[in-house]
């Protein structure tokens, strides 16, 4: 049975998956005892591209087209059996000063251990991603606000005390956090991300390194 794709593979993916499978088709000539081992690489070759195609390469974390798929399911989910849901966002500050004073580099490497910081600290049921260069994102499944506040504040206080060193220069990192629940005032996944959103930006625009949570209906 096919499987059914519910995400668009970019263009050069495509036809890398076309010219690999060309290749093997044309190295292998296909003897009939060979045909499963032909049909076991191009699956090999379908799973690896559908794991690149959702998984940021530095973080490792999933990417922001697995966080549409997942998100739009989720979203679909809370308003249906009105299961808890919340939204968060995290964005790295004043990021850009890490980077203009320790090089690029340095820049990528925190964001590795930020990335892995946030997987340590949240749920194996909750799922975190980089959604953008130095923004990342997180659904807490049946999770309320108030029970969303304590791991946030958690995952805030465990990067402002991170101890990051490189090449032998310390690093002071801190978190600005946005987060909202799902309520049934939210009619549609944009207004959700909104939401979320501006939490982050008050958080930002309120002196940085704090968690706020959105609690308007
Ligand atoms: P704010 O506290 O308002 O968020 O300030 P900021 O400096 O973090 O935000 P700004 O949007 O001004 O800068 C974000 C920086 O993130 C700029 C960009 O070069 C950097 N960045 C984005 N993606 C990557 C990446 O993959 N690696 C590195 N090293 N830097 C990145
Ligand atoms: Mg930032
Ligand atoms: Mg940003």
């Amino acid at each position: 049975m096919i499987e059914e794709v519910s995400f668009d593979f970019p263009d050069e993916l495509l036809d890398n998956i076309q010219q690999n499978i060309e290749h093997i088709i044309r190295t292998f000539d296909v003897p009939e005892e060979n045909k499963m081992e032909v049909i076991k690489q191009i699956n090999f070759m379908y799973s690896r591209t559908k794991y690149l195609s959702l998984t940021d390469e530095l973080t490792e974390l999933p990417n922001r087209r697995c966080f549409d798929n997942d998100f739009d399911k989720e979203f679909s989910r809370a308003q249906r059996y009105s299961n808890p849901l919340t939204l968060v966002m995290f964005d790295i500050d004043h990021f850009k000063k890490i980077n203009d004073t320790y090089g690029h580099q340095c820049g990528d490497f925190v964001l590795k251990q930020i990335a892995n910081s946030a997987l340590q600290t949240f749920r194996k049921t909750d799922t975190v991603y980089r959604t953008g260069g130095e923004e990342f994102t997180v659904i807490l499944t049946e999770t309320d606000i108030d029970q969303a506040i304590i791991p946030l504040e958690r995952f805030r206080k465990t990067i402002e005390t991170l101890d990051l060193t490189y090449n032998g220069q310390e690093i002071g990192v801190t978190v600005s956090i946005g987060a909202c629940q799902f309520n049934s005032s939210i009619k549609t996944k944009e207004e959700f991300i909104e939401k979320t959103d501006s939490s982050l930006y008050e958080a930002k625009n309120t002196g940085r390194n704090k968690t706020i949570l959105n609690t308007s209906l």
